[in-house]
């Protein structure tokens, strides 16, 4: 199964991604992970997106295919994966079905995630994550047991840079701009489905993977 999470910053694709994938026994892809492990270990693609992410601007689209292809076509993903932020441009959608078709594989659902504004903003300030595991946490209603290490792993948990007011706002409107025309390209698919963005809780989530049929 391929699935693809669609929404805006902080609608919850990393957490819809991670228990999706919990249940499918698939990997969880996100290409944001991939970038930012990039940048703690400076490799050349890592110096180059630093910038980029930390404007809350987009990484070029020939850059983002090589790195999806590499990864894609890894043992581990031989059975499906989990798309979490990405497509994120139509020529993204386009290349990835170009991808799949060489690789005789297609996509079976398009999640698209909605939340408003005002939400997002509330959200993505109050997030922080651990640096070494990607745990999220939210500073009020779900903040790690000590402050600033993680409950999983002891690992370090920090704001990302791009979490802050102004950055988030730039982030969404640059979403809403570029992912107009991802949605049309998606919108014939028969597995193309919006839900809410909103779930409050872990149970709340896995009921609506249940309702879907995932
Ligand atoms: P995310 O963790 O998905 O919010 O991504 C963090 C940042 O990584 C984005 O704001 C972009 O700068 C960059 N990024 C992640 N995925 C993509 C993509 N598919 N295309 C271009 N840039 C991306």
């Amino acid at each position: 199964m391929i699935v693809i999470f669609l929404g805006p910053p902080g609608a919850g694709k990393g957490t819809y991604s991670e228990l999706l994938s919990e249940r499918l026994k698939i990997p969880h892809i996100s290409t944001g992970d991939i970038l930012r492990d990039a940048i703690e270990k400076k490799t050349h693609l890592g110096k180059l997106a630093s910038e980029l992410i930390d404007r809350g601007e987009l990484v070029p689209d020939d850059i983002m295919m090589g790195l999806l292809a590499e990864r894609i076509t890894r043992f581990d993903a031989h059975k499906g994966f989990i798309l979490d932020g990405f497509p994120r441009t139509r020529q993204q959608s386009e290349k990835l079905d170009e991808l799949l078709g060489v690789l005789l594989r297609s996509i079976t659902y398009i999640v698209n995630l909605e939340l408003t504004d005002q939400k997002i903003v509330d959200r993505l300030t109050k997030r922080r994550v651990c640096t070494n595991c990607g745990a999220i946490y939210h500073l009020v209603k779900n903040p790690p047991k000590i402050e600033n290490v993680c409950d999983i792993c002891g690992g370090k948990v920090i704001q990302r840079p791009d979490d802050v007011e102004e950055t988030i706002r730039h982030r969404i409107s640059l979403y809403r701009d570029k992912i107009k025309p991802v949605m049309d390209y998606y919108s014939i698919h028969d597995g193309f489905i919006t839900v809410s963005g909103d779930q409050n809780s872990t149970a709340e989530i896995e009921d609506l993977f249940e309702e879907l049929g995932l």
